[in-house]
């Protein structure tokens, strides 16, 4: 995994080249915007570089990894850069993991350093204390004991520019659960991750300077990392950084910063929907939004259509695929329901789910497992060469998402093949119960998802939110979605609740449903 310095006659690449490009050809734009704070490209670029003086005079180097555990502030910005910028690897730690969680990231991935935001210096520092790592703190009022990396910066020597690295050296290693066990650290390479960046901005799209992106979603993860820190900041867009996300929040603030471009996750739709019956302020400028992370119910998108008067692309993607695989693409009218087409140099086929150690591909229109084979791909997993050998077999990455494709090459997620229920023997897709559930006028956000039973094996059950002011029962929506559906479909449990249970990233715990059926 050790990073070189490349300038021995290979090709070399960074993904510090995003920030330090835009620096030079976009200077004045405003990059980052958090609350009344306003960085320019020149800045954010001078900043890093200090930052980068300080990890250096530190002894961070090509191929250290660096743990980061900030918010969505210009300092996770000028942090990410900065270890990049080193030939180092970024560490994103999710702002909402316990000092155990933290302590197994740091471990696991033999990060040297934890960089954290002193608002979350209570979990950080446990977990770095745990794993005998330092901690170097950004965001603090005073140094409350921890050696602070802005005082570091002023005492350093600023990198005048970024090491060059070799296309497969590793850039991020981004935890995720994959498709089953433990976290597991997928390596993103410098070369996936620019590469990215291009095919996005020259045919998936639009950014350009001086857009004004959303930035909400979080920066850790690796649809907010791709798609809109390094894309946008290298379409010389200026992105609006919200820290922590409510529907009501973000629509304020769509109207003040003339947001025309919304990137978020299914959930973010939905709290923009509800946020809108009792705000009255709308943003003007909207052209259009951007969904990813987990499937946008066809009853949300027709709902924002009629609210808000523009058109959302979806796309899908995995942190394996960093990340974003197939896309409705701008400029084309997306077709609801679908994931549109694989983004250039991108194949996505189907494969038969249950042939594990070869891929057989299935023809158009079967269901089947997506696989996945291109540029984009992760180099593997951090020291885990079976679950690497699992995942990519003869070149493609298998996904774990079952779904189809037509003969126009749309493709179609079905569900998640962990989230699949199987009752008395017969394959339920929650997507489909949670699609019928959301046309009822009461609704306003539904997981389903499986609960053991004797009987069947196992039970179809639905998480519900209603609308405020709706009262609808429990059995009145049973009897709702068994009109609707087979009888070996329907839930029959439904629990309402005042909220659903969400991940970091926005994505709805089903997990953690189906273990506390309370
Ligand atoms: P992550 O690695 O956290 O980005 O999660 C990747 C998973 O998110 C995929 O394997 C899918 O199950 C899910 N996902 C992403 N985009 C979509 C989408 N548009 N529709 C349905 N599921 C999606």
């Amino acid at each position: 995994m050790t990073n070189t310095n490349s300038a021995d006659g290979f090709a070399t690449i960074s993904v510090a080249a995003v920030l330090a490009e835009s620096a030079k050809r976009t200077p004045d734009n405003i990059a980052l915007v958090v609350g009344e704070d306003q960085v320019s490209y020149s800045d954010l670029w001078r900043q890093t570089r200090a930052y980068a003086g300080a990890l250096r005079a530190r002894g961070i180097g090509p191929g250290d990894a660096v743990a980061v555990l900030i918010p969505n502030v210009p300092d996770f910005a000028r942090v990410y850069y900065a270890i990049l910028s080193l030939g180092a690897i970024v560490v994103p730690v999710h702002a909402l993991l316990k000092a155990r969680e933290i302590e197994y990231v740091l471990q696991d991935s033999g990060a040297k350093l934890l960089i954290c935001a002193a608002p979350l210096l209570g979990e950080g520092a446990a977990g770095a204390t745990a794993s005998g790592i330092d901690v170097l703190t950004v965001m603090a009022s005073d140094d409350g004991g921890f050696h602070r990396l802005e005082a570091e910066a002023a005492a350093a020597e600023p990198i005048q520019t970024y090491e060059p690295c070799r296309p497969s050296d590793t850039a991020t290693i981004l935890y995720t659960s994959g498709t089953t066990g433990k976290p597991k650290g997928a390596l993103g390479t410098h070369f996936a991750l620019v590469e990215q960046t291009s095919t996005l901005l020259t045919s998936v799209m639009d950014f350009r300077p001086g857009d004004v992106l959303f930035g909400g979603l979080p920066l850790f993860h690796t649809f907010g990392q791709t798609v809109v820190l390094n894309t946008g900041l290298r379409a010389g867009a200026t992105i609006v950084l919200m820290p922590r996300f409510t529907g009501p929040d973000a629509l304020k603030l769509l109207a003040k910063h003339n947001v025309n471009i919304f990137i978020g996750v299914p959930t973010m739709y939905v709290a923009l929907l509800e946020a809108a019956k009792t705000i009255p302020d709308r943003p003007a400028a909207l052209r259009y939004g951007i969904s990813g992370g987990a499937a946008l119910p066809l009853a949300v998108l027709d709902k924002f259509r009629d609210v808000y008067g523009v058109e959302i692309h979806e796309g899908y993607g995995l942190t394996e695929t960093s990340p974003v695989a197939a896309f409705n693409h701008v400029g084309t009218t997306p077709r609801p329901g679908t994931i549109g087409v694989p983004i250039w140099g991108v194949d996505i086929e189907i494969a038969r789910p249950e042939v594990v150690d070869s891929i057989e591909l299935l023809p158009n229109g079967e269901l089947g497992e997506l696989v996945i084979r291109g540029h984009l791909l992760m180099k593997g997993y951090l020291n885990r060469p079976e679950a690497t050998a699992e995942a990519v077999v003869d070149g493609w990455f298998r996904s774990g998402d079952l779904g189809t494709k037509d003969d126009d090459g749309y493709l179609t997620i079905v569900d998640r093949k962990k989230d699949m229920i199987i009752r008395n023997g017969y394959n339920v897709y929650p997507r489909e119960v949670e699609e019928i559930l959301l046309t009822h006028p009461a609704v306003v956000s539904a997981a389903v998802y499986g609960i053991p039973d004797d009987v069947h094996g196992q039970e179809i059950a639905a998480a519900i939110v209603l609308d405020a002011g709706a009262s609808v029962t429990e059995s009145e929506l049973i009897d709702f979605a068994s009109a609707q559906l087979a009888a070996y479909k329907y839930p029959r449990v439904v629990r309402i609740l005042s909220e659903l249970p969400l991940g970091p990233s926005g994505k709805i715990l089903k997990r953690k449903l189906a273990e506390d059926p309370a």
